[in-house]
């Protein structure tokens, strides 16, 4: 029952929420579409000069908060190098950065509108990513119909989660901010609906959580800080800010995961689907553990959710 779907995640097979594990070309397209995202115009300001701007202003020269990060940076700067990255030092350092970027995050992320959400989600789309063979009609209307029975159930009102299907087989899914829900075909054609819905929910608490947008904004004060830095500060700086950044991230998979879990259990699905799907993923090959993993080990969201469905659901 399991068997045939493990068989079928090929080596570029993903997990969930990013394309990490994907050694295809379609890895290297995602890097230059975003990229190019950039330069597609759209009557919104594209997302990355909004929060260029804002933090330009938030963020002036010579503000304190910069100088902090940058003392931090300075002190930690011999245990990056040699890679120490349990010192400290960089702890303290990450601890800095992400301060800065959580404060930043306070303020900058209500101004940006759902609207540029959605350009931003739609200029990917649009972006190149997809061929042709992608969105096969069957595969996303099966996507449709089970992420229409979640929509339901979403918090933000103002928004519909809708398909977009990469026609590959395997577990892979993630987004871009705005509605967009992308996924590969195997996860609406090899897996158990409720499975499949499960990690629709986790996708959609990103979303709705608007985590792509947070992570946008803690590359633009990064961008930000780099840009004033002194040459031999730039290397340790860019270090430490993936640190900080793929620390984020594991605290966004864990906010995603619970968030799914609600979202289930208000949609009647039990929250255990989900444990099932990323225990597919476990079984699925090694995970990698590292400092700069974006992603928390299976084994432990796999523990919370367990612990959290035991309390809202089945
Ligand atoms: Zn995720």
């Amino acid at each position: 029952m399991v068997q045939p779907v493990l068989k079928a995640l090929p080596r570029r097979a993903l997990r969930l929420g990013g394309l990490r594990r994907s050694n295809s070309g379609r890895e290297q397209a995602l890097r230059r579409v975003r990229a190019d995202s950039l330069r597609i115009s759209e009557t919104e300001v594209p997302l990355r000069q909004q929060l260029d701007t804002l933090i330009a202003k938030l963020l002036p020269p010579g503000d304190q908060r910069l100088g902090t990060v940058l003392q931090a940076v300075t002190r930690a700067k011999p245990a990056l190098e040699s890679r120490n990255f349990a010192h400290g030092d960089v702890e303290s350092g990450v601890r800095a950065f992400r301060s800065l970027c959580d404060d930043i995050d306070k303020v900058v992320l209500p101004r940006i509108s759902t609207a540029a959400e959605v350009a931003e989600a739609r200029r990917f789309v649009q972006g190149g990513f997809f061929s042709a063979a992608d969105n096969p009609p069957k595969s996303v209307a099966a996507a449709r119909s089970i992420l229409d029975r979640l929509n339901q159930h979403r918090i933000r009102r103002n928004l519909e989660y809708r398909p977009a299907v990469v026609n590959e087989p395997g577990i892979m899914a993630f987004g871009n901010g705005g509605d967009q829900v992308i996924l590969s075909r195997g996860i609406v054609d090899d897996l158990p609906a409720d499975e499949a819905a499960a990690i629709f929910a986790h996708e959609i608490a990103h979303l709705e959580q608007r985590h792509y947008t947070s992570l946008q904004i803690v590359g633009a004060v990064r961008r930000r800080l780099g840009s004033g830095l002194p040459p031999d500060l730039q290397k340790p700086f860019s270090t430490l800010a993936n640190l900080a950044t793929a620390g984020l991230q594991r605290e966004q998979e864990f906010l995603a995961d619970r968030g799914a879990a609600r979202m289930l259990a208000r949609a009647g699905i039990s929250p255990g689907s989900l444990v099932a799907a990323l225990e597919r993923l476990r079984v699925a090959g090694p995970e990698t553990i590292s400092p700069l993993a974006d992603h928390p080990p299976l084994s432990a969201r796999i523990e919370i959710l367990e612990g959290l469905a035991g309390q809202i659901g089945r």
